[in-house]
């Protein structure tokens, strides 16, 4: 099976950055990025992000708003944080913040590793350039925001480790090889995939770090998720969903709850130089992003804002004229926005606590979270 799905990844392969150039930190990146934005949409967040933190370290020294603002438009930001965070832990290791050793070389690992399924590997090193990168799962797992499928990229990728990488490109793909009716969202799923990798994967480095690779590209390309293009894939003749002609039915997937659906009114107010209020999240969904003065939980019309804006501290002869901008839903992972929003002009810049007036281009400049941009056009 391997043999196959290798040749036809050779074949096949789309060039991806962190794919042609598999090092630990272009994986960690891409393979963030990837997990919930598609690749085309990503690759020139990826760019551009490459080209301002082109090193750990230079992501690590970032101010957080610069990462974010080089996020922004890409959704999901708490991935944009956790990486940040993941990346300072790792220049920062907890041992060396006491000793005052900023971004000081490590000793060097052993010259080889083993792991729970691995054969002995040959030499792949886990200190460069000053870093020591994490060397086992269990140490990736304990960083903010990875997870057992970046663990086991970056570790099968960048340091050819033996180590699955589920994902839900992965699950689909094992289910239908094994002709596993296990719902794909539970544990068990993920338990059964993972078996089923590391039983079929290569035992040497080159191939190690292709196997997941391929895997996932046979996800992305040819086992995909309506319609499988059974004749054209190379494990077809290992297929038991193929052989039972079970395609259709798999992989299981009981249907998810509706995401809670919260009302939101979105206020751009412009102060008389043309500026807009924005202000900082500071918890929940876009923490630490800069939005426009929302009010959660409640959809206004026009006289509700005029009122609203006065508990706020706006007297009347303040407040110029207010018009609607439409309505919007923007859908999160887990929740559901239903904005509605209003320009409300001001005749003086009083601005409203923790918040601040930025010109349109500041606003473009910091990074606006797509959840409000409907409201900037
Ligand atoms: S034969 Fe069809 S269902 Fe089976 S892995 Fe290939 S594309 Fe997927």
């Amino acid at each position: 099976m391997k043999t196959e799905l290798l040749c036809w990844f050779a074949a096949h392969r789309r060039s991806l950055p962190w794919r042609d150039d598999p090092t630990p930190y272009a994986v960690l990146v891409g393979e963030i990025m990837a997990q919930q934005t598609r690749l085309a949409q990503l690759l020139p967040f990826y760019e551009r992000f490459m080209v301002r933190f082109p090193t750990i370290v230079a992501l690590a020294d970032a101010p957080l708003d610069d990462v974010l603002a080089i996020w922004a438009g890409m959704g999901y930001y708490a991935r944009a944080r956790n990486l940040h965070r993941t990346a300072q832990i790792i220049c920062n290791p907890p041992n060396t913040l006491a000793n005052d050793t900023h971004h000081k070389p490590q000793p060097p690992t052993p010259a080889t590793h083993t792991n729970d399924n691995s054969h002995t590997l040959p030499d792949i090193p886990h200190t460069a350039n000053g870093i020591h990168w994490p060397t086992t799962k269990a140490e990736w797992l304990a960083l903010p925001g990875i997870g057992p499928y970046t663990a086991g990229a970056v570790l099968s990728i960048a340091f050819a480790q033996r180590e699955a990488a589920v994902d839900g490109n992965i699950l689909r793909v094992a289910a239908r090889l094994q002709n596993d009716p296990t719902d794909i969202a539970t544990p068990a799923a993920h338990k059964n995939a993972t078996a089923y990798i590391l039983h079929h994967m290569p035992h040497t480095p080159d191939t190690i770090r292709l196997f997941n690779q391929a895997l996932m590209e046979l996800g992305s390309l040819v086992c995909t998720p309506t319609t499988p293009r059974c004749t054209d894939c190379p494990l077809v003749g290992y297929c038991q969903a193929h052989q039972h002609d079970r395609v259709h039915l798999l992989p299981i997937k009981a249907a998810k709850k509706p995401s809670p659906r919260i009302p939101m009114t979105v206020l751009l107010i412009f102060a008389p130089d043309g500026r807009v209020l924005m202000t900082r999240r500071t918890a929940g969904l876009l923490r630490n992003m800069w939005v426009f003065h929302l009010v959660q939980g409640e959809t206004l019309d026009a006289p509700a804002v005029r009122e609203y804006l006065q508990s706020q501290g706006y007297s009347l002869h303040k407040i110029e004229e207010i018009t609607p901008l439409g309505t919007f839903t923007h859908t999160f992972t887990h929740r559901v926005w239903e904005m509605t929003g209003f320009a409300v002009r001001v005749n003086e810049n009083l601005a409203l606590t923790d918040h601040h007036f930025r010109t349109p281009d500041e606003i473009t400049a910091g990074g606006l979270p797509s959840a409000m941009r409907y409201f900037m056009m």
